[in-house]
């Protein structure tokens, strides 16, 4: 945990923490450490010896997932849509060097394999393939990622002592913030920011999983704040962003990543100014990682190779 230095904030007297999350391992950073926790540990229980999920080209999720399984010796396989292309993504081609078997599906069987609203076509279809196997869906998002996310929630309350009013994250599935919400004591908040241009069943997503975790009701746990979603996933960022990026990470020496932390910041810093939270609030902001989607909008990052000698570290 970091203090974040924005004056102009200060004088407000708006004070901003941040959890480097990024920082968690060199290979699998940020929230997904925390969100395949629980997901590989029912992959052992079961004697599965196989795990596989989805995801785009520059998926974090699978980038993780395929660190984790280099690290703890889990076959790993990473569904995409489409037909595999000429030239992988920097994502992907490090998904390959981490042992992960690449499965390209046609956009039509896609549709078909994922249907219905469970994803046990889709796992048939892969067992077929693969062997017997968990599917973790897209993402990571599922319970036992949430019940992962709860872990930040609790390092935060102890590191802090309960100093603090709210928890501020990116959202993309809401796991992260459904598990954090569910685990932070009563009269704390934890505030979503959505990454995606429609938020869509986002907040019924997020209730779901929150219900699962903590069956007690408090209706002010958590709150969802969209519009800060800069076109979505969308590999090109607004000027204004592109600006911002810049100026944070020159100021506060650390990097973000264009799709979630770059977004999440910036409504901060900007809902901060505006006089969103009362003068005295200490905010904890969750650097939840994913550097190595830099990359897809043409950032540098630092390249796999160097990090594949080092010694294995286990979760
Ligand atoms: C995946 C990801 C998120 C979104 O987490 P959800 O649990 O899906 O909401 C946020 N930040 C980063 C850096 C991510 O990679």
């Amino acid at each position: 945990m970091v203090p974040l230095v924005v004056p102009a904030l200060a004088k407000k007297g708006i004070d901003l923490i941040v959890r480097r999350d990024d920082l968690v391992d060199p290979l699998l950073s940020g929230n997904k450490f925390y969100k395949l926790y629980w997901n590989l540990e029912e992959a052992r229980a079961r004697d599965l010896p196989s795990v596989a999920s989805l995801g785009g080209p520059w998926s974090n999720h699978l980038h993780a997932l395929a660190a984790a399984g280099y690290q703890q010796g889990i076959r790993t396989i990473g569904v995409i849509r489409g037909e595999r292309p000429a030239e992988l993504s920097a994502t992907l081609r490090d998904a390959e060097a981490l042992g992960m078997a690449l499965c390209f599906i046609s956009r039509d069987d896609y549709r078909q394999l994922t249907r219905q609203a469970d994803m046990s076509p889709l796992q048939q279809w892969l067992e077929a393939r693969y062997g017997r196997l968990l599917l973790i869906p897209e993402g990571g998002g599922n319970v036992a990622g949430a019940r992962g996310a709860e872990a930040m929630a609790w390092a935060i309350e102890q590191q802090l002592g309960g100093d603090y009013q709210e928890v501020c994250v990116a959202c993309g599935t809401g796991t992260t913030l459904a598990g954090v919400a569910a685990a932070l004591p009563d009269g704390k908040r934890a505030c979503g920011f959505s990454v995606l241009k429609g938020a869509g069943k986002l907040a019924a997503d997020i209730s779901r999983l929150y219900r699962c975790l903590q069956p007690r009701p408090r209706p002010m746990a958590w709150r969802l704040v969209s519009g800060f979603h800069g076109g979505g996933y969308a590999a090109r960022l607004p000027a204004g962003l592109v600006d911002f990026q810049q100026r944070f990470e020159q100021e506060q020496g650390f990097l973000l990543d264009p799709v979630y932390t770059l977004k999440l910041f910036f409504a901060v810093l900007q809902l901060a100014q505006d006089g969103y939270w009362r003068r005295g609030t200490r905010l904890v902001v969750v650097h939840s990682g994913g550097l190595q989607g830099r990359r897809g909008f043409g950032q540098p990052f630092t390249e796999l190779s160097g990090l594949l000698n080092k010694k294995p570290i286990t979760v």
